[in-house]
């Protein structure tokens, strides 16, 4: 499983899968479905690839119909819509910004329309600037990972909420960093922090409704987050990736797309407002 990262990058945010060397697992060849998810749709921004391919594409090993929304990436979210049609589900690949309400409604809109209903949302889209020195974080830097880090999440959970009945789930994307902290990562850190409280609040608010909201808070994953967040930084910092966790590397999508279908299943029907840590055992608070 552990790969060795040769250092690298890529120049723009969103990257792309298939530039990644070497390429990233989404989900174990031996990883069984037991219909867990059977009949329900899903939807999962920033689906096309990494840890949101990981999830679609689980959700779809244990039956589900899944949408996917993604900004740009064409070729990585057509890719996955042929995986999850592979496990036999019923796939939908929506182009659009979270940062923008409209693009959140009108994604949702489709979903349900193709789909025929909506049952899970996974808010996972993110953008990840680094910067070693805060005055050195331009206003738009700033604002670009308020607007699609935290609006996005709002966005897309507005949208959705109408459509969700008893045993719904929403399920954030958040970082050990919020956690933890990242000396590089402030901005991004600040939201990560952000969708934590967003999680506990509506997690309060949905709890008599019977719709659970809980969030995954990764360590660092094998996506292409990683070469164009850190490689135009340092492309040696992306081959150092997970060294200093307690098991020494960097984790595959496909370790966290159980943690999604626990999340969005029955298994977890007593459990909200709660965080998965999944990131090589890191001990952190909360
Ligand atoms: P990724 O690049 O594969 O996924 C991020 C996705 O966000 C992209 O596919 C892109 O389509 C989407 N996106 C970005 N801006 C968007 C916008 N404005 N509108 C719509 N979609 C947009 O990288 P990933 O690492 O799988 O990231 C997924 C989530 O995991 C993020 O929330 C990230 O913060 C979180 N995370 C990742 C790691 C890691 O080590 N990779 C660690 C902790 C948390
Ligand atoms: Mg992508």
């Amino acid at each position: 499983m552990p790969h060795s990262i040769p250092a690298q990058s890529q120049p723009h945010q969103p990257g792309i899968e298939r530039l990644l060397d070497p390429p990233a697992e989404h989900i174990r060849a031996d990883y069984m479905g037991s219909g867990k998810l059977k009949g329900r749709r899903a939807l999962v921004s920033g689906g096309d690839s990494g840890i949101g391919r990981a999830a679609a594409v689980h959700f779809a090993r244990e039956g589900a119909d899944v949408a996917i929304m993604y900004l740009e990436e064409d070729e990585d979210a057509n890719e996955t819509v042929r995986l999850i049609e592979a496990e036999g589900g019923r796939a939908l690949a929506i182009r659009g910004d979270v940062s923008c309400s409209t693009a959140c409604d009108d994604a949702v809109a489709r979903t349900v329309r193709a789909l025929g209903g909506l049952d899970i949302v996974v808010n996972n889209a993110s953008v990840q600037y680094v910067s070693s020195d805060l005055t050195d974080i331009t206003d738009e830097t700033w604002q670009r990972h308020m607007d699609v880090n935290i609006n996005g999440y709002f966005y897309l959970t507005r949208a959705a909420l109408p459509h969700l009945g008893p045993d719904s789930a929403i399920i954030n994307t958040s970082s050990v960093n919020a956690f933890a902290g990242n000396e590089s990562l402030v901005a991004y850190t600040t939201t990560k922090g952000a969708e934590m409280g967003f999680t506990r609040a509506l997690a309060l608010q949905l709890a008599p409704r019977g719709i659970r909201v809980n969030a995954v808070a990764p360590g660092p994953v094998w996506t292409p987050l990683q070469p164009a967040s850190w490689g135009p930084v340092d492309p040696l910092a992306v081959a150092n990736l997970g060294k200093d966790t307690p098991m020494g590397r960097i984790g595959q999508p496909s370790e966290l797309g159980p943690a999604y279908v626990y999340l969005a299943a029955k298994d977890s029907s007593y459990v909200t407002g709660q965080t998965l840590h999944v990131n090589g055992g890191m001990i952190v608070n909360g």
